[in-house]
């Protein structure tokens, strides 16, 4: 690992290709009179990365692994080099007109060994991704969320202040209020009131994940649910609506099997608060995956209730033993400004392989939710219809749904039987008992 992290936009590539990002039509006529924000996740940067004859030294990320086709803007089997970064913020930069905030999911170091980083190297790293932003957009509000190697050792975050938590809040000052600042340096969390009545609640869901020993057994990990009721309870006061957004998401992984994407404990009571304050919660973004896919809430009654959304990530890194990866990915979403309803996702990406060959990069349009799927919107109706879309038998959506998955990584890889119903259950039933009904019952129909 390289000691500093060097944060390099004098060295950016003569070659990134500049293009004006293709805006798709809008599908209704509310133009002139619709919001926009970013969403990028996971960028997870490896200084390492160099393209050389011996493959397995092309990065450290690789875990001594071959790199697959190693180019100027990354590998498969690699986190991203600072040229990919770059890349995306560019193509991000000419878009128009700029959305009016951008979220920020977490996870900026590599993954590597414990003993290739340091508490210093990872606020190193965090400093290069948080710079690089504001270089790129001076102006724009970003919101982060703390993802699970925003630390180190990698996933063991803790439960009061430290030395991470308090760069972050220097880091992130520029963006955040006092008060944001005060809970993230203590736990990681905020809220904040980003837009006339709306405010975002950026939960550290690591407190909640399975890796994380330093949380083991506790009720409330920093006190942080009890401080997120209170939160909702007093924005249902003032009348604000909320979006919540994290790195690691509620509910199901779309790719294993009956496997929470945090401890099944905490799951379950942040999805009973999730129902009891949905009226008030407009969206829920998510990142750690990699992958694309979306969930809906339903209330007890079956009634379609939160819409979910985890994107893809920006490192195209797949583990050895997966089958598939992702493209880079970046996206915005298109909200409706009188009750803040996500109306539209906008997925971008970047087809690694073309680009390593072109030795030029172009970040294209994949899909849009509506266009792609025939919907009005993206709210929670709209999400039930799709979702009731893609658990049909031979479901020509379900096929599109699985290529957004993996980025349109590849064509050819298909997901039958019980990759389809671990998919499919996912995204309906974010809670123990009905996700078991749902398996029980897609067990029985094979
Ligand atoms: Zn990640």
């Amino acid at each position: 690992m390289h000691r500093r992290v060097l944060f390099c936009l004098a060295c950016l590539p003569v070659y990134l290709l500049v293009v004006a990002v293709p805006t798709p039509k809008l599908q209704n006529d509310r133009n002139g009179n619709i919001g926009k924000f970013w969403h990028i996740s996971d960028l997870h940067l490896d200084p390492t990365y160099h393209v050389t004859e011996d493959r397995t030294k092309v990065c450290l990320s690789s875990k001594g692994y071959p790199a697959s086709d190693p180019g100027a803007f990354g590998d498969f089997m690699c986190d991203s080099p600072y040229q990919l970064i770059l890349s995306a913020f560019q193509f991000m930069k000419h878009s128009f007109p700029q959305p009016d905030f951008m979220i920020w999911t977490g996870d900026s170091p590599p993954h590597v060994p414990a003993a290739e980083l340091s508490t210093q190297q990872v606020i190193d790293v965090i400093a290069n991704t948080t710079h690089t932003i504001r270089e790129f957009f001076p102006t724009l509000p970003v919101y982060p969320a703390v993802g699970n190697h925003d630390y180190w050792p990698q996933d063991q975050l803790p439960t009061s202040t430290n030395e991470i938590y308090q760069a972050l809040a220097k880091l992130w000052a520029g963006w955040l209020e006092p008060e944001a600042l005060a809970t993230l340096r203590e736990g990681g969390f905020y809220s904040q009131l980003i837009r006339p009545q709306l405010r975002l609640v950026s939960l550290n869901t690591i407190l909640y994940y399975g890796p994380n020993k330093v949380t083991e057994n506790m009720t409330d990990p920093a006190g942080q649910l009890q401080w997120l009721q209170n939160t909702l309870e007093a924005s249902r006061q003032n009348m604000e609506m909320v979006y919540i957004i994290a790195h690691v998401p509620v509910g199901y992984l779309p790719y294993a099997r009956d496997t929470t994407a945090m401890r099944e404990v905490y799951n379950e009571r942040l999805v009973e608060m999730f129902r009891n304050y949905s009226d008030l919660i407009s969206g829920q973004f998510y990142g750690h995956t990699h992958r694309d896919s979306i969930m809906v809430l339903l209330d007890h009654q079956g009634k379609p209730v939160n819409s979910v959304f985890v994107t893809p990530a920006v490192t195209p890194i797949k583990n050895a033993r997966e089958p598939y990866s992702n493209n880079p990915a970046v996206r915005t979403y298109l909200y409706d400004p009188a009750d803040y309803g996500v109306l539209d996702i906008w997925q971008y990406y970047l087809n690694l392989t073309e680009a390593n060959r072109e030795g030029s990069s172009e970040w294209k349009l994949e899909y849009t939710l509506t266009g792609a799927f025939e919907l009005t919107d993206a709210r929670p109706q709209s999400l039930l219809e799709l979702a009731l879309a893609l658990a049909e038998p031979g479901s020509k959506a379900f096929h599109k749904y699985f290529k957004h998955f993996m980025v349109s990584y590849n064509d050819t890889i298909t997901c039958e039987g019980d990759c389809k119903s671990t998919q499919t259950c996912s995204v309906m039933f974010l809670d123990r008992d009905s996700y078991s009904a749902c398996v029980k019952k897609m067990g029985k129909k094979k």
